[in-house]
């Protein structure tokens, strides 16, 4: 969103940014790629400019003597170690056409994805999730649930659980069921992300070959990229995994198997569903530090953690129109953590699901309504529904985007990552634009033009409000 009236007392920019004056009194500053984040504080007329703040790069290391565990949050230097920063202020020129980034792609105005933990989870379950009812046994037979509304989720899974037993919240397995794998082959196929919640659900040691091993099944099965903590095991992102000197260390094996987006406890820190149903929080204001991705600079190596929120079962009533149409109104982003198919405790009904009068589990009706209503959202060009991988895949890609301005009054945009991006996602107010002299699809919503175009990798795009600028 756009304030050119009406400032707040105080803006997080993230790797947004801000424009003072016109015309040639003017100073620009936008997307700056090699800083930690900007700020904006209208009070005191003053921009921030932050090379390294540890409030957008949150880990805390889980120990064992320390419920709490160490917060290293802050970058770790040592004597005579140098970091360098940059970023280009533009002054005395404004470019004739003015655009910006929109945080997902094809046009969409705001972006939700579902994640779930594995835990407490049966074969039944896991079909009345995903396809309605635990009698549907394949994609085709859906009768609801999210393959049904074709809604894809970042679903991680168990790998193995050597104390599974067959129909009870024991926590089913790759390993331990037959039909399992098959079930999840089909929900990669229907374009679901398949992730790990760490390989085993308890305290088991990994051995090297062992993990190797998995890791490699996950990365050719079913692509992942993606990792989801299991409470305070030593193996996980937050506790030992990043650690050389202990035997849990698995860094080296997720960066073999490119596994690289994490979600751990610190993912967590900054939003509130009781607040609002978005990352951003904005319905506080707009001085919250709120990233939705980051990548420790000294503690989390080549990975990053995604931000998100904890749905619990019982407050799926934030779900609510009201919210959904705020989420979509305030151009937010949401990415939930919730358990899906976890058995509800009285084994009878929870919210996503309950037994009907056969006792057989099927998704809550008013669950699927839901799923109903954010796939209509979706149809109607406004919702996007995604995953963990597409969506970090898709932030990622616009981080290696530079911007330039042109002497004609256009924008270049350079793709200097390694990776085609498709529906490339700006908006802007002028009446006109184009790409390359040629109009994009495009769309006008709240008076901005929203347009999209696909951007080879080390290919440039001149954005221009007149088809002869370049
Ligand atoms: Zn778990």
């Amino acid at each position: 969103m756009v304030d050119t009236r009406g400032f707040q007392s105080h803006y997080w920019l993230d790797h947004e940014g801000v424009r003072f004056g016109a015309g040639k009194q003017s100073a620009l500053l936008y997307h700056p790629l090699k800083v930690s984040s900007l700020e904006l504080d209208t009070g005191k007329k003053e921009l921030i400019v932050n090379l390294d703040h540890m409030g957008d790069h949150h880990y805390v290391q889980q120990t064992t003597s320390n419920q709490v565990g160490k917060v290293r949050h802050p970058s770790e230097y040592r004597t005579n170690e140098e970091r360098v920063d940059s970023f280009s202020l533009v002054v005395g020129y404004q470019p004739k056409v003015m655009a910006r980034f929109i945080i997902q792609p094809y046009g969409y105005l705001t972006t939700h994805v579902w994640t779930e933990h594995a835990d407490e989870q049966t074969l039944e379950s896991n079909r009345a999730i995903y396809f309605g009812s635990e009698k549907s046994t394949q994609a085709s037979q859906a009768v609801g649930g999210f393959v049904k509304h074709r809604i894809p989720v970042t679903k991680s899974v168990f790998y193995s659980n050597p104390y599974y037993k067959p129909y009870l919240r024991s926590h089913i397995a790759i390993e331990q069921h037959p039909q399992f794998l098959p079930f999840l082959d089909e929900l990669h196929k229907q374009g679901n992300e398949i992730v790990l919640h760490t390989l085993y659900l308890f305290e088991l040691r990994h051995y090297q070959s062992t993990t190797e091993n998995i890791l490699a099944f996950m990365k050719n099965r079913f692509g992942s990229v993606t990792w989801i903590d299991h409470g305070y095991l030593k193996s996980s992102f937050a506790f030992d995994g990043l650690d050389k000197k202990t035997p849990h260390y698995l860094a080296q094996m997720w960066e073999k198997y490119d596994t690289k987006y994490f979600w751990h406890y610190s993912a967590e820190d900054t939003a509130n569903t009781n607040l609002s149903l978005d990352l951003y929080q904005t319905r506080k204001n707009d001085a919250l530090r709120t990233p939705l991705y980051w990548s420790h600079p000294t503690v989390t190596g080549p990975f990053y953690t995604w931000a998100s929120a904890v749905v619990p079962e019982d407050t799926m009533y934030q779900y609510s129109g009201k919210n959904l149409y705020e989420l979509i109104h305030n151009r937010g982003v949401f990415i939930n953590y919730t358990y899906l198919a976890r058995v509800p405790s009285s084994e009878r009904a929870g919210r996503f699901m309950i037994r009907n009068a056969n006792g057989e589990w099927v998704i809550h009706p008013a669950f699927d309504q839901l799923l109903k209503k954010l796939s209509t959202l979706r149809d109607q060009g406004d919702l996007y529904l995604t995953t963990v991988r597409d969506i970090m895949n898709y932030w990622i890609a616009i981080s290696q985007v530079r911007m330039e301005y042109a002497p004609s009054g256009a924008i270049w945009l350079h793709n200097e990552g390694k990776q085609k991006i498709s529906g490339l996602s700006m908006a802007t107010q002028s009446n006109e634009v184009f790409v390359n002299g040629k109009k994009p699809l495009q769309r006008e919503v709240d008076g901005e033009r929203i347009f999209w175009f696909d951007l080879e990798p080390g290919a440039r795009a001149v954005i221009s409000s007149n088809p002869a600028d370049h």
